[in-house]
């Protein structure tokens, strides 16, 4: 494709606003407008002809079917296609799609995770088309994003309470936008750009790896004599596979309207980055979905395969997942932006201290937002954010917070006294020199960067909490402004509080340092280390009722979601644990008794020939080598007997708690031993790949 013709394709197969309007009645496109920007209820004849329009226009693209796409709590999303076909009575078929096809489905569902919010009797939940976010067609496939619910209304997806999260924070915010005489906005959303972290291997090498295969990551595989240490890597010259890859990527993702926008190579081999341009939370959720899903499909098509997952290889960089997150008004306007006039400025600092007191007050809810069994291999290891949540502001708006907040002068530039209402900020321009790469949660100019998720993750879960706790704090605000007779005293007060309260969570320091852990402590920090000790913090008493007070969860929905994730997390570990048990015992056993056989055969061979031959290095190897298969058989059974004696455990955060505590333990033992053993083994015998082949497969 050539680059004139982008600008063509883009959103070619997208069912967006230039296809709405040319295509649908006045009437419908306008009813359909109103639904898409007030939420408000899809009238039936309305939604026959939006179907039936958009049935012709997917049938022009190829499309034979149709799917309600939805993101339940797995993490990926699912979908289930039907033919538009229909019998016309005569033998024959003719295209059909109904305005009730198009707004609800009925995906037997009971094999999704429900936490208990479903029983299987009562199987049955429905996906309702959400029509903020684009159809599209895809495989000739009309896709049909929607959210999925159980008949009861209760939300078993991602997108139900991110919705109603966007709509808590535009609530919030309009009343404080209100109060600076904002009249003219109608809708504050959040915006957001996920950086996406992947790695890019040979397939074939892929295939010869069961743990990849299975699990996503590596159980097994000892240190190459060179990874990442030259940093030659990071922003290097693009492979052509690699490049191949990612120009049919682009070509696709901008084809569903996609804004795939930066691609470098990353700090890891074979590890890469994509970025698209930052747009509305829901878009970008449903977006990353598919860059995600592309990535995955591409790369099978280049021979290469995509792994997602947050730390395939001990010991080399992990990836991860930076969300980008601002608030913007429909008029356009960043709220995270420092403004030309001290008013604006006033609002700027009053938006910017929210979203610290939101931090602070609910750490360990974003903390629990990036919690899994495989981002517990990053958070805290010296190459991710550590699990301590904490704000980078750097040092120019952090002296002008201390100006603020003593009613000292502002040093900077001006050496002006700052007073809230009356001084203009300056604006803080994106200091590229000036990066602090070991925060949580950065102020980057005019955004926040959260930098702790996974790669794998859906982002649907942070921002539900980053809205949601920003809600809650505007909303604090918001009530005691309304009531105020001096709005800009109030406003100073409640600035100058915010800060002094709140700033034990601004640190701009190196989050890597050991020592910061210790002052973390003592500022009374919360520092959750692992998955199972950080999701009871999600049924915390506080947290629910904050949830259940913007209706973004029910009481309900947060209990099934929390025992979703704890069972989530037993199971991952159960099937490392599993697959390493099947790796050892199919792959490692007769790798090492296959060489212990050669050198033991060689020992023999010589002795026969004369006692007078050396054989001093083949008995000090099999000795060694008889050692280690000795240590590796007792650990193997440790772990086996592990994986049966949890079972026996039966609340479900004790059971995450023992696989943290035994299995995973045991996993570590065994590893060790076997990528000793790697070290000793020759080639000829070791079956799997190694890193070195893994993270070298791509030339
Ligand atoms: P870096 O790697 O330097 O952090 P990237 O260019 O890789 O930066 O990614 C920055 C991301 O931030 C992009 O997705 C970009 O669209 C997004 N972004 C920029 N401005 C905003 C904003 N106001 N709100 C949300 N996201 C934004
Ligand atoms: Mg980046």
């Amino acid at each position: 494709m050539a680059n004139c013709r982008v600008s063509e394709t883009f959103g070619s197969m997208v069912f967006n606003e230039a296809v709405m309007k040319e295509r649908l009645p006045r009437d419908i496109y306008k009813a359909l407008k109103k639904t898409i920007a007030n939420g408000t209820h899809l009238e039936l004849d309305v939604a026959n002809v939006a179907a039936s329009v958009m049935k012709d226009w997917a049938i022009e693209k190829g499309a034979t079917h149709f799917t309600h796409w939805f993101q339940p709590m797995t993490g990926v999303t699912a979908e289930k296609h039907d033919s538009f076909i229909a019998p016309d009575g005569s033998g024959r078929v003719i295209m059909e799609f109904s305005g009730k096809s198009l707004v609800k489905g009925e995906p037997d569902a009971s094999s999704f995770p429900s936490g208990g919010l479903r029983t299987t009797f009562e199987a049955r939940g429905y996906t309702a088309w959400d029509p903020t976010s684009y159809a599209f067609v895809k495989d000739k496939t009309l896709y049909i994003p929607t959210a999925f619910c159980s008949y009861s209304g209760e939300a078993l997806d991602n997108k139900t309470p991110l919705l109603r999260s966007m709509q808590a924070l535009n609530h919030q915010a309009l009343r404080i936008l209100r109060l600076f005489g904002m009249t003219d906005v109608k809708r504050v959303s959040s915006s957001v750009g996920p950086e996406q972290e992947y790695f890019l291997i040979d397939k074939e090498i892929f295939l010869k790896r069961l743990d990849l295969i299975y699990c996503g990551r590596t159980l097994f595989g000892a240190r190459p004599p060179k990874s990442q240490e030259m940093e030659d890597h990071y922003f290097g010259a693009i492979k052509h596979r690699v490049a191949a890859f990612m120009q049919e990527l682009n070509e696709e993702l901008w084809k569903l309207g996609v804004m795939a926008k930066t691609e470098h190579n990353e700090v890891a081999p074979a590890q890469h980055e994509l970025a698209p341009i930052h747009t509305e939370a829901n878009i970008a959720t449903d977006h990353n979905q598919l860059v995600m899903e592309l990535m995955k499909s591409i790369a099978a098509k280049h021979n290469l395969a995509c792994l997602l997952h947050e730390k395939p290889f001990s010991g080399v960089n992990g990836s991860g997942k930076h969300i980008n997150w601002s608030l913007s008004t429909d008029k356009g306007i960043n709220l995270l932006e420092p403004g030309d006039t001290p008013c604006e400025n006033a609002q700027f600092l009053l938006f910017l201290v929210a979203v610290f007191k939101a931090v602070d007050d609910y750490q360990d809810l974003l903390r629990v937002s990036v919690a899994s069994a495989g981002n517990d291999h990053r958070l805290g290891a010296n190459e991710a954010p550590p699990a301590i949540v904490s704000i980078f502001l750097g040092d120019e708006l952090n002296e002008i917070l201390n100006a603020l907040e003593n009613d000292t002068l502002y040093l900077g530039k001006e050496k002006i006294q700052m007073e809230i209402g009356a001084t203009v900020l300056p604006h803080f321009p994106r200091d590229t020199t000036d990066r602090n790469r070991t925060s949580p949660f950065a102020f980057t100019g005019n955004k926040f960067e959260l930098r702790m998720l996974g790669s794998s993750f859906s982002i649907a879960g942070p921002i539900i909490v980053l809205n949601t706790i920003v809600a809650e704090v505007l909303s604090q605000f918001a009530d005691i402004l309304e009531n105020s007779t001096n709005f800009k005293e109030d406003l100073s007060r409640i600035v100058k509080r915010t800060i002094k309260e709140h700033k034990r969570i601004i640190f701009n320091g190196n989050g890597y340092d050991p020592s910061w852990v210790k002052e973390a402590e003592e500022r009374g920090l919360s520092n959750l280390k692992t998955t199972p000790e950080a999701l009871p913090a999600f049924i915390d008493s506080k947290n629910v009722e904050m949830f259940i007070r913007h209706k973004v969860f029910s009481r309900n929905e947060m209990h099934s979601r929390y025992e979703i994730l704890l069972e989530n997390y037993s199971k991952t570990i159960n099937i490392e644990a599993l697959t390493m048990i099947d790796m050892v015992n199919k792959q490692i056993i007769p790798s090492v008794l296959g060489y212990q056989k050669e050198l033991a055969e060689l020992i023999l061979n010589k002795r026969a020939v004369s006692a007078d031959i050396s054989t001093c290095l083949e008995d000090e190897l099999l000795g060694k080598i008889s050692r280690l298969s000795e240590c590796l058989k007792k650990r193997l059974d440790y772990l086996y007997e592990q994986t049966i004696a949890v079972r026996e455990v039966k609340d479900s955060l004790e059971f995450a708690r023992a696989y943290r505590e035994k299995v995973f333990m045991a996993m570590n033992e065994l590893r060790l031993v076997v990528d000793e053993l790697e070290t000793l083994i020759s080639s000829k015998h070791w079956n799997i790949p190694t890193y070195a082949e893994i993270l070298n497969s791509v030339t």
